[in-house]
């Protein structure tokens, strides 16, 4: 098996869903089972994500994968990236700047290089989830993708002491316990803000 090139044919992977689905989790299972073919790798996270650990990408789970911090532009992204690489994985992808979409759109010109995210589909309210200042969304990303892996939460929400469990695609947000209005800013300054995994009969956004 010695001296063997391995080839690889450029492609685009995007795990999406709403939170609690797994996502980031099956973003690190992709990156380790490469790792394991022989395939190197860089990822890279959004600073603005420092849930559980700084310099890794972490899952709810536990498992965690080795990550560049970068600031939320391509620009941060290209002065970081190792071009030596065969594998480049982006965790909360939705968070970044909508010019994060050409690194996607280019790659597949580029020989030999594999590149995964994974980010929310969907805001609060159940729309695409829009990159950061703009109006370019999470679908963008989608459309453009080789494949696309579409988990599911299970639906927390309770009735009568029963949690429903139905298959949950939507995210809840609760400002202080009580459904977010579609008027609230994504990031709340103060407050309670927490989010469950709810099926499309159990999320809620207040209007007005
Ligand atoms: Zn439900």
């Amino acid at each position: 098996m010695a001296n063997l090139n391995t080839v690889v044919t450029p492609r685009v992977e995007v795990i999406t869903g709403p939170m609690f689905c797994g996502k980031t989790e099956e973003l690190i299972r992709r990156v380790i089972r490469y790792e394991i073919a022989g395939y190197n790798y860089q990822a890279f996270k959004p600073i603005i994500d420092d849930r559980y650990s700084s310099d890794s990408i972490a899952s709810h789970s536990g498992s965690k994968l080795k990550a560049t911090c970068v600031d939320c532009s391509l620009e941060d992204v290209l002065r970081n990236l190792d071009g030596n690489k065969r594998v480049y994985a982006f965790d909360e992808i939705q968070f970044f700047n909508d010019e994060i979409l050409e690194f996607f759109y280019d790659s597949r010109f580029v020989e030999d290089k594999i590149i995964l995210a994974s980010g929310l589909n969907q805001d609060f309210t159940g729309r695409p989830f829009k990159f950061k200042d703009s109006n370019k969304h999470m679908g963008d990303l989608l459309a453009s993708a080789d494949e696309i892996t579409h988990l599911n939460s299970i639906c927390t929400y309770i009735s009568e002491k029963n949690i429903c469990g139905a298959p949950a695609t939507k995210t809840q947000r609760l400002i202080n316990g009580i459904p977010a209005s579609i008027d609230d800013d994504l990031v709340l300054v103060g407050g309670d803000d927490s989010y469950e995994a709810r099926c499309n009969v159990h999320h809620f956004v207040r209007y007005g």
